[in-house]
């Protein structure tokens, strides 16, 4: 065993987009903390674009948000299609200002303004090339041996955060189980350069072939996701075009894009998201369908949850495993509606045998009063609250 060459009172390991969040929140409690970041900066590509209104607000908290809405694109509403035939919009300008939109910015982005805010208020809390290998609970506090610079380190902390995504390591050597299933439904997902009217709108279509959602990006680009039959393993640029042309006749043949993908769909919850030490929080502890765009958001409710509970926890409180007790079964209710909405929206995506219903189905969903409930969902309103 190394010497111990630091002692924290939390230790993070992970630095995306949770992990960053989780240390500006600590730094503002004034709570010690380190990242560690295998990376050596964020990961390039585009995984999530949403950032939803209950975000922008912890923020705002953080006085953060003026630099996230700077750079995204306020998504106002999104245009409801079946097949090629409208049906209506619905829009978010009535859900609670100033945040009555969903803020579009690609995930790397989302980080790099994380990571900025963070360096800014303190320089020593993210660690990158800060590959975790091995923890170690010894009942009082964690040790956490990692390389840095081809050199292995250790440090103490009085609590461990899993904040290493869906692959956790801190979760597989802490013994904790993830449970969940694959669902049927595979996708491909590409960012072009818009040649669309929908400006910084939305659109869903759902079409007899399946799903096609299609959302605005800064610069002018924008994000198509197509439903597939199956898992297409190395898309093309013809397969995602010829997709979108077949089912609602819109060519992108002739623009460029920056970005190719496809993805399956899961849910995984792990079975218990505190034990003795270590916290597992964002896909370390739960994993939602990408079709809602809740993942990231959710972490972040995670890590505001833990970062005003912590203070307590830390203080030696006589109650603390009943705090932590209570906070786990928070987040696990919280990752179960996320789970639900985003099921929801997988399933209006399925070929269906019954048109007429569907149909009917989502007009009704676009007229109010159940408009404005479809816009608190979308929007990810009361994901701890409701029981749906
Ligand atoms: C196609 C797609 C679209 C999506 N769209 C959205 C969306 O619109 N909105 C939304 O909210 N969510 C979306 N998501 C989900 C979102 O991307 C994830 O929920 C989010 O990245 C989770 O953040 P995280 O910090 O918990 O984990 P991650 O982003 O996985 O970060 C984990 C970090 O831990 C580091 N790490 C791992 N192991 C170690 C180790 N041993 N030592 C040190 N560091 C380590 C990794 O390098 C990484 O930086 C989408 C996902 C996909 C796949």
């Amino acid at each position: 065993m190394n010497n111990i060459s630091e002692t924290y009172q939390v230790a993070i390991v992970g630095g995306g987009p949770v992990g960053l969040y989780l240390g500006l929140c600590l730094e503002q409690a004034g709570i010690s903390n380190i990242i560690l970041e295998k990376r050596s900066a964020p990961r390039p590509g585009s995984r999530s674009l949403g950032i939803h209104p209950i975000s922008l607000e912890l923020f705002k908290e953080l006085n953060i948000v003026n630099n996230f809405i700077r750079d995204g694109v306020k998504i106002h509403k999104g245009h409801a299609f079946v097949n090629t035939k409208k049906l209506g919009t619905l829009s978010f300008q009535s859900c609670p200002k100033p945040f009555n939109f969903i803020l579009a910015l690609p995930q790397y982005r989302t980080e790099s303004l994380l990571e900025q805010a963070l360096t800014e208020r303190n320089p020593n809390i993210l660690l990158r090339n800060a590959a975790v290998n091995t923890i170690t609970d010894n009942g009082q506090h964690v040790d956490i041996t990692f390389k840095h610079n081809g050199k292995s380190h250790t440090i103490r902390s009085e609590y461990l955060v899993g904040c290493d995504g869906k692959n956790s390591l801190v979760r597989r050597q802490s013994g904790i189980s993830f449970k969940g299933q694959y669902y049927p439904d595979t996708y491909i997902m590409g960012d072009f350069s818009d040649n669309t009217d929908f400006g910084s709108d939305a659109a869903i279509f759902i079409c007899d072939e399946g799903l096609i959602e299609s959302f605005p990006l800064p610069n002018n680009r924008r994000r198509w996701v197509v439903k597939t039959t199956d898992y297409i393993d190395d898309v093309s640029k013809e397969q995602l075009t010829s997709s979108v042309f077949n089912r609602i006749g819109h060519s992108l043949s002739d623009t460029e894009y920056n970005m190719l993908s496809s993805f399956g769909v899961q849910k995984l919850i792990a079975d218990s998201m505190v034990k003795d030490h270590t916290i597992l929080v964002g896909d370390a502890a739960h994993i939602v369908s990408p079709i809602g765009g809740q993942g990231m958001n959710l972490g972040w409710l995670d890590a505001h949850d833990l970062a005003n509970i912590l203070p307590q926890v830390l203080g030696n409180s006589f109650q603390k495993d009943a705090i932590l007790n209570q906070y786990q079964k928070r987040r696990k209710h919280a990752a179960k509606i996320a789970i639900r909405r985003a099921e929801m929206n997988m399933k209006l995506g399925r070929k269906i045998t019954t048109p007429f219903f569907r149909e009917m189905m989502v007009s009704l969903m676009l007229k109010p009063p159940i408009s404005q409930l479809m816009a608190n969902i979308f929007t990810m309103r009361g994901i701890e609250k409701w029981p749906i």
